[in-house]
């Protein structure tokens, strides 16, 4: 076992930690297009598309929404559907909701600026603990401490913190130790170092310790600890999930549903169907299903496309059946749509991928 990190005052550790820290972030830049401005509005944008999304996934997605709603007020005035649509595939849909209805009350309330108290912060929707030290940080230059999954795997294995770092508890205790270690000058450089050093050096597995500028100052790296902190339990097992759809044409038009407000997807757009896990061999089951959903005799068939989709630990295989309905009944809820009009609506991932193996 290596010997431990020298005995240091905690104010020397603390000071060593922030000058390696900031010295190592000048020289290690890592171009972000939301971390050159110093617009609050893009700001606080790139952080609500990277809750729970890579930054290689949210970069198209953050020049998309710049373009169509440059500012926080075309932003809060654009009707729901065009937000949702911009922010079809990216997935966790409640994050557009709660996008737009921030940008709303952001405009309302505060005359379209950014709020710089944690609790205005916290009161809007999509907000929580991380996102509002991140913004306070990030657009109003507060000493906050900015915790990301990244952060607290840094923090565990710094400190040997104990304990599940997702859990309350130990991540009020990281939090603590972040608003400790974090300077009252440059607060957004240290956050973003340490976010970066989460994110490329101290990996989950086999993380890059002689590069580190926090290497001194390591008990995890001191101690060979490094593969058992941070004290996370198994993955939740994926849940595998089947769903049978109908694809249904009236001329150039295609039917489609919109999932309820609230919930998984709410608002986006999507095949009639229903979880089972009947694949293939299921289109006279989704027939029954759906005939006795509408009332109308309605008749699946044939050879289905199949299209595979991930939504948190569920993992969905969907099978898309080409269905009929006698010419002129209703079907109650739902539209069809133009096939040409299609892009004019937020539609589910599953769907996009069922509607480009039909076409191929
Ligand atoms: S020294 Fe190694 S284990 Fe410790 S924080 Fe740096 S990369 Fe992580």
């Amino acid at each position: 076992m290596k010997s431990a990190p020298s005995s240091k005052s905690k104010t020397e550790i603390r000071r060593s930690i922030r000058r390696g820290l900031l010295r190592w972030f000048r020289n290690h830049p890592r171009p972000m297009p939301w971390r050159s401005t110093r617009d609050p509005y893009r700001i606080w944008l790139a952080e609500i598309l990277l809750q729970q999304t890579r930054v290689r996934s949210a970069l198209p997605y953050y020049r998309k929404f710049l373009e169509r709603f440059p500012d926080m007020e075309s932003l809060a005035r654009a009707p729901f559907r065009d937000v949702l649509r911009a922010w079809s595939g990216l997935g966790y849909y409640a994050r557009a909701r709660n996008l737009h209805a921030a940008a709303g009350e952001i405009l309302r309330r505060f005359d379209g600026r950014i709020p710089d108290t944690r609790t205005a912060l916290l009161a809007l929707p999509g907000i929580g603990p991380y996102t509002a030290s991140a913004l306070l940080s990030f657009i109003h230059g507060k000493r906050e401490g900015v915790v990301d999954g990244n952060v607290a795997r840094v923090l565990t294995r710094l400190f040997l913190v104990p304990g599940n770092p997702r859990s309350g508890p130990v991540l009020e205790r990281l939090r603590g130790i972040a608003d400790d270690l974090v300077p009252a000058r440059r607060s957004r450089d240290f956050n973003l170092a340490m976010i970066d050093i989460g994110a490329a050096i101290c990996r989950p597995r086999a993380p890059r310790c002689p590069e580190c500028p926090l290497v001194t100052h390591c008990r995890a790296r001191a101690e060979d600890l490094r593969e058992r902190y941070p004290e996370i339990p198994p993955r939740r097992k994926t849940e595998r999930v089947g769903r049978l759809v109908a694809v249904m044409h009236r001329a150039d038009r295609l039917f489609l549903v919109r999932r309820p407000e609230k919930g998984l997807l709410g608002g986006m757009w999507e095949f009639p169907g229903y979880d089972s896990r009947a694949g293939a061999r299921g289109a006279g089951r989704l027939s029954r299903e759906l005939t006795r959903r509408w009332k109308i005799p309605v008749r699946a068939a044939g050879e289905p496309a199949v299209a595979e989709h991930s939504i948190t630990y569920r993992s969905i295989r969907v099978h898309a059946f080409r269905a009929t309905i006698p010419a002129n009944a209703e079907i109650p809820g739902g539209e069809w749509i133009r096939g040409r009009d299609l892009a004019r609506y937020p539609i589910t991932t599953a769907t996009r991928k069922i509607l480009e193996r039909k076409k191929s």
